[in-house]
């Protein structure tokens, strides 16, 4: 593809819209002698007139002329090698140029498809080894054409086609303020369309996780999929599980919590994705409950994106409980029928769906126990909290927990309100009063220690009701 260079005047990305700190990182990279663009959904959301997550900026300086030049530089990363620049309140991700991971003149032998160690590839780099003298692979893929490991320096252009959409693809030059694009995407962000870089088959093949990547970016910025890519994915969905489940994990988190996830949810199951990906839960959702068929799961992400859309955060486990809620329930609900007390109840039905779930979309351990703890907490809320009450509000899933009885009950609204009642309940204790949405499981942990610290200090009060 020609390489094409869009100048200051004719496009919208301005300096003033970047956060300073991006600004100071281009600008330094620059007065070193370094070429600095920036990159990816930055310069996409700058041209839609989105506000941009994040600021990623791509340099030919290696991680080690990173680390020299900036003394707020750490380099992270095992798959890739990125220098991550730390502000007071911001990290602007800095990678060099990467090359293409099918364009390598250097593919590796048959035999060498395993992951070289991180220690070994700083140590390559370190002795000055460079591109065509390394000894090791620096480029694998498996037999089937899954790339294991990505690090070859390259050229700008070769950084833009390794990349997975031609939107996602664009650079903005701080030498001169231009958009240089070398796949055709400022066509594609003019037609709203979502579009691989290459062949999508090799592409999706090369990493299945684009796929749910496509959707994300697709729902999210109200673009169409482009015929051919789409094509590829409806042949290609029943590969997704070969991406690790814990990344499959973070992938699902971000598809989920960004505030269309309901629309999201419709375009995994149209284009085959949600079923490998959650095969027992799809087989329960087939399957009609008393005649109607389970229609929970899309109310609860339209609720989900109600709140993000409102602003708040949801927390992983919130966002789990939610959407599984039913399904858990039931599983539960078979357990207690055969007669173990709730909270065993509970405990086997979460230990199932992890079961369930590890080889696709592996749920952490932490998550899952503040799901079960937001499900057993249900049936706490049920009873007046006599002496418990307490111990109700000063657990760690307690504003979660809240937060899902606030859904239940807006899918049928009870005579008396549990959830007013909690609240006050909550605020009559003296407790921080629960904040409307949940928050992250660490924020929750924090909570709790400084509840229980709280809760030694002050005497035992008698119960509210
Ligand atoms: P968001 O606004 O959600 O952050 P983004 O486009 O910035 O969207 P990131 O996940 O932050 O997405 O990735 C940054 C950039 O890295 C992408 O724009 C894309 O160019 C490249 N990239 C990310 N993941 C992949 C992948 N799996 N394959 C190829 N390129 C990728
Ligand atoms: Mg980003």
């Amino acid at each position: 593809m020609e390489k094409v260079i869009i100048p200051r005047s004719e496009h919208s990305v301005s300096r003033s819209q970047l956060s300073p700190n991006g600004v100071k990182v281009l600008y330094k990279l620059r007065e070193h002698g370094f070429i600095a663009y920036l990159v990816g959904g930055g310069v996409r959301d700058l041209l839609l007139g989105r506000e941009p997550k994040d600021f990623d900026v791509v340099t030919d300086a290696t991680p080690g002329q990173l680390k020299k030049t900036f003394r707020n530089c750490r380099l992270i990363g095992r798959r890739f090698r990125l220098a991550h620049l730390h502000f007071h309140d911001e990290i602007i991700e800095v990678a060099t140029f990467r090359s293409a991971a099918d364009a390598t003149p250097e593919e590796p032998p048959e035999e060498a498809v395993e992951p070289v160690p991180e220690a070994e590839a700083l140590e390559q780099e370190r002795d000055g080894r460079r591109r065509g003298h390394l000894h090791g692979p620096r480029m694998l893929k498996s037999e089937d054409g899954m790339v294991l490991r990505d690090n070859v320096f390259g050229t700008p252009e070769e950084d833009a086609v390794r990349r997975d959409f031609t939107v996602n693809a664009l650079f903005y030059n701080i030498a001169d303020f231009s958009i240089i694009d070398h796949v055709g995407g400022m066509e594609d962000l003019k037609n709203g369309l979502i579009r691989t870089i290459g062949d999508p088959q090799v592409r999706f093949t090369e990493d299945p996780v684009r796929m749910i990547r496509a959707v994300r970016f697709a729902s999210m910025l109200g673009f169409n999929i482009e015929q051919r890519t789409e094509a590829a994915m409806v042949e290609l969905s029943g590969t997704i599980n070969k991406a690790t489940p814990p990344r499959m994990f973070e992938e699902i988190l971000k598809l989920l919590l960004m505030g269309a996830g309901e629309r999201t949810y419709q375009m995994l199951r149209h284009y085959g994705l949600f079923e490998p990906l959650f095969p027992h839960f799809d087989a329960w959702l087939g399957r009609e409950s008393e005649g109607f068929p389970h229609v929970r799961v899309g109310k609860a992400l339209e609720w989900v994106d109600d709140l993000r859309g409102e602003g708040l955060p949801v927390s992983a486990p919130l966002l789990l409980a939610l959407m599984f809620g039913e399904y858990l329930e039931e599983k539960i609900a078979v357990l207690r029928e055969t007669g173990l007390p709730p909270q065993q109840a509970a405990d086997g039905a979460v230990a199932a769906f992890a079961g369930e779930m590890a080889s696709t979309v592996a749920i952490p351990n932490r998550a899952l126990l503040a799901v079960r703890e937001i499900l057993t907490l249900q049936q706490r809320f049920q009873k007046t909290p006599g002496r418990n009450g307490r111990g109700v509000i000063g657990r760690a899933s307690f504003p979660d927990a809240l937060q899902y009885l606030r859904f239940m009950e807006q899918l049928t609204p009870p005579k008396r309100s549990l959830v007013d009642w909690w609240q006050r309940y909550a605020e009559q204790q003296g407790e921080p009063q629960p904040v409307e949405a949940a928050e992250t499981v660490a924020a929750e942990d924090h909570k709790k220690k400084k509840r229980r610290r709280r809760r030694r200090k002050k005497p035992a009060q008698a119960p509210a009701e």
